[in-house]
């Protein structure tokens, strides 16, 4: 079994101690380097211990990068092969297959502050849906980016006038609330608030379930309203995007600003010891055993958390979590319907696909110039259905849509089935948990927040932000 301690020279007075070192980081870029292949093996410098993040999703790298922003040494542990967490993109014959479908949303206040959108190169969706519905698509759109679609609208039969109008009232009240005020406010199922506000049954049906069921992956939408308000607000004031190079550019970024050598894919923490005293050991799947004197942030997936801090936290309130099935198809592009860039709603009530949509139509970087993507949502894991069956029931489905000559045509590519989506995320919720579990300790990820890329990166900074400050490290 080897000790690895991280160490840093000393750039700051905050770091200074002597302990041996394996790892060292360049002075310059603060760079991670085994010690055999080092410039900086000689002179020695002053050096001292670092945080150690485990997990390399939206919420360690946000975490990551803020104690990168001031100056402290860490190292990222990352299990798989790769950065993001569940905000992955594959690359399959010459798609882009993000890992289930997943959306920007552009207002998300904590990414504005870390994400160079520009290079991002985000690709627009339409604001509003198209919801199949007895027979026929019926158009839902944001009367302000889409003035007459939504006047058209009015009429339809997915809801009333008067569900229209309270649409919009519903946008100003979660308009003039703070995000704190939105996250903290007295909470119920969304359902229960929809029917507070007086909306239909009708829009409930045809429009609020399947499409935030499918942000949710809540078909029930006994999601709590604190999240609800929080999306209606983001989506009001921004757009539903996607990077042109697939999902994965988000987290990709973020990584790319962190010092070259600081994050270690492939290695998986077994546990953490707290060692009786405040500079934990992290234990990883190889037998090596890492040494951090700043302290441990763990910033993995719930489940993985209540593992690895075994019993450190409070009591986990045993709730369902979200889970479901992405499938994709390639197509000619001349077999690709519609030329729009809009999601898909099932309003009917009826079949297993949730919502849907044209990848390439939104982004066309994510296929071969002549190919279209389509990629399809189911709620839920399916677990007793094989996916050869699924991909039956969904074209056969998808062909009462669209049309069998056209479905019929599809390829399909591959099948995603994502049994940990999100945390469920039911009243009684706390999005603003405390990330300190002790000193030394501290826990991130988005069953600490709002269970969005946003509030995983809201959490990320808090954990960086609470162990500076029991470490004395930052002007509190
Ligand atoms: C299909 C899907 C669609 C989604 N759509 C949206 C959307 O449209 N908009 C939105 O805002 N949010 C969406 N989300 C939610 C969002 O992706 C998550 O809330 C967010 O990415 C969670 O980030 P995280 O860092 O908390 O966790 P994760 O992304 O789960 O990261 C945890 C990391 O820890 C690693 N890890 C686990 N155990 C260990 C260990 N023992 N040692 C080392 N590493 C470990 C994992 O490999 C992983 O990389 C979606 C999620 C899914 C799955």
């Amino acid at each position: 079994m080897t000790t690895i301690t991280l160490s840093l020279p000393c750039t700051n007075p905050y770091f200074l101690s002597s302990s041996p070192k394996r790892f060292r980081f360049n002075t310059q870029s603060a760079q991670l380097s085994p010690s055999s292949s080092s410039p900086l093996q000689s002179p020695p410098l002053p050096k001292t211990t670092g945080v150690i993040v485990i997990g390399a999703g939206l919420a360690g790298l946000a975490a990551a990068t803020h104690l990168n922003s001031q100056n402290i040494p860490f190292l990222l542990l990352e299990a798989s092969d790769a950065v993001g967490g569940r905000v992955r993109t594959d690359i399959v014959d010459g798609f882009l297959l993000d890992r289930g479908f997943q959306i920007f949303i552009t207002a998300y206040p904590e990414a504005q502050k870390l994400l160079n959108y520009q290079s991002l190169n985000l690709q627009k969706f339409y604001s509003g849906a198209r919801i199949f519905y007895d027979g026929q698509f019926h158009t839902v759109a944001d009367p302000l980016r889409h003035f007459w679609d939504s006047a058209r609208s009015l009429t339809n039969p997915i809801g009333s006038p008067l569900d229209k109008l309270l649409i919009g009232s519903t946008r100003i009240r979660a308009l003039v609330k703070s995000d704190e005020e939105i996250l903290t406010a007295e909470e119920v199922p969304t359902i229960e608030l929809l029917k507070k506000l007086g909306f239909s049954d009708s829009i409930i049906r045809r429009f609020f379930r399947p499409f935030f069921g499918g942000i949710f992956f809540d078909p029930d939408l006994e999601t709590t309203s604190r999240l609800f308000n929080f999306i209606f607000k983001c989506l009001a004031l921004g757009d539903n995007t996607l990077p042109a190079r697939g999902i994965s550019a988000i987290p990709e970024q973020l990584a790319a600003r962190l010092p070259s050598g600081s994050i270690l894919l492939n290695s998986k923490a077994v546990s953490v010891d707290l060692d009786n005293s405040d500079s934990p050991l992290v234990r990883l799947q190889n037998g090596d055993v890492l040494k951090s004197e700043l302290g441990v942030i763990v910033a993995v997936e719930e489940p993985a958390a209540v593992h690895l801090l075994s019993g450190r936290t409070g009591p986990v309130p045993k709730k369902p979590v979200r889970s479901t099935v992405c499938l994709y198809f390639t197509a000619n592009r001349d077999q690709i319907p519609v030329p729009d860039p809009v999601l898909f709603l099932n309003g009917s009530g009826k079949g297993i696909v949730n919502n849907m949509f044209f990848v390439t139509n939104v982004a066309p970087s994510f296929g071969p110039p002549d190919k279209g993507l389509v990629s399809v949502s189911l709620i839920g894991l399916f677990e007793g259905v094989s996916d050869e069956e699924l991909v039956g029931k969904v074209v056969n489905e998808l062909s009462g849509w669209f049309g069998e000559k056209m479905v019929s045509k599809w390829n399909h590519l591959r099948t995603y089935r994502i049994g940990f989506a999100q945390p469920n995320q039911c009243p009684p919720t706390d999005l603003k948990k405390d990330p300190r579990v002790e000193s030394g300790l501290y826990v991130c990820g988005d069953h600490l927040t709002s269970a969005t890329f946003d509030g995983a990166l809201v959490s990320g900074r808090r954990a960086a932000e609470s162990l500076l400050k029991d470490r004395a490290l930052t002007a509190a």
